[in-house]
């Protein structure tokens, strides 16, 4: 087993620019599995295929491949040999993501999977259940939270910039609906594990989110 830092929290918390920031300075391998739970969504979707269609959901995790590879510095995700990595991040597939990520035979396919990148590498892994399902025995367990409204205003202002469409009261209620099946699932549900270190970035830059990350991994590495 590599070196295993954990990172969960709720969307918008800054997880993921975090992610690969401390993965660069800190020479670890950044897994999004997050990108995981995307794919098998977009999959879905453009079979035609909704969460209540357990038969058919599991007939595509059957064959569904899923790399996550780096292409000149950018992260690629690749699903069955296509690169999705814009396409991953669409509305479509955000309002559907969370369904799909609560149905076992999902979580059951991809768990596996995320723990297998773990075995010979020192990774960096976010999601929402790294710490308590994946790796409970992860060297480093951090737990990134947020408030509600600055986590609305960051997915905002991202949009903005990204050229997407919305305001921020949909954005809001995007955020909060996510947040509710994710905390309120039966499998995994988004939790601070016990032994996790909690970050609040509601105040924080990027940077000083950074700094105190990278200095609890120091810490555990020596
Ligand atoms: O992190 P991101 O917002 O891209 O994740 C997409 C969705 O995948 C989340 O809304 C969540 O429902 C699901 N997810 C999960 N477990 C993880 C990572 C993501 O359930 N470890």
């Amino acid at each position: 087993m590599g070196f295993v830092v954990a990172i969960d929290g709720p969307a918008g918390s800054g997880k993921g620019t975090v992610t690969k920031i401390v993965a660069e300075r800190e020479n670890l391998i950044s897994i999004d599995t997050g990108a995981m739970y995307r794919c098998v969504a977009l999959e879905c979707l453009n079979q035609g295929i909704d969460c209540t269609q357990i038969g058919r959901i599991e007939k595509v995790l059957e064959k569904i491949d899923i790399r996550l590879e780096k292409e000149q510095g950018e992260q690629k995700v690749i699903l069955n040999d296509k690169d999705v990595t814009t396409e991953i991040r669409e509305t479509r597939v955000n309002e559907v993501v969370a369904k799909f990520a609560a149905i076992k035979s999902v979580r059951n396919k991809l768990t596996p999977m995320q723990r297998k990148m773990g075995e010979k590498q020192d990774i960096i892994m976010e999601g929402r259940d790294i710490g308590t399902t994946v790796f409970p025995n992860a060297d480093v367990k951090i737990y990134l939270e947020c408030s509600v409204e600055e986590r609305a205003n960051r997915r905002y202002k991202q949009n903005l910039e990204n050229g997407v469409e919305s305001t921020y009261e949909e954005v809001l209620k995007s955020i909060k609906e996510r947040n509710r099946l994710e905390t309120e699932r039966e499998i995994s549900p988004l939790t601070k594990a016990e032994d996790a270190i909690l970050v609040d970035s509601t105040n924080l830059t990027i940077e000083e989110v950074v700094d105190k990350i990278t200095e609890i991994i120091k810490r555990k590495r020596i």
